[in-house]
């Protein structure tokens, strides 16, 4: 059997997780917000979803990282590639991330 990530926490900080939006569902949102700028740099935001027993509230699979996690890599991502859209991106999916990086 294949590990998953025990009492829905995420795999990557061990966080409960409190906000079950899978790296799929979040990243089409994603896609939308940055292409409003820049479609290029929306095209190489991809999703990514780790199995887990927590259920995402809006396709009902499970998912295993949270979202926090997972915008924080997107997050990274777009700070070195346009730092303008970045700073927009962390005021529409501030998942807890202004405390990391501000
Ligand atoms: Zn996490
Ligand atoms: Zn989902």
């Amino acid at each position: 059997m294949r590990e998953r990530s025990p009492f829905n926490r995420c795999v990557e900080c061990e966080e409960t997780i409190t906000q079950p939006i899978c790296g799929e569902c979040l990243a089409v949102r994603m896609k939308n917000m940055v292409g409003e700028y820049d479609t290029k740099l929306a095209k190489d935001i991809a999703g990514l979803n780790v199995e887990g027993e927590t259920k995402c509230i809006f396709c009902g699979e499970g998912m295993g990282l949270c979202a926090h996690c997972f915008s924080k890599d997107i997050y990274e991502y777009l700070a070195e590639k346009n730092i303008k859209i970045a700073k927009e991106f962390l005021s529409r999916f501030d998942f807890d991330l202004r405390r990391v990086f501000i």
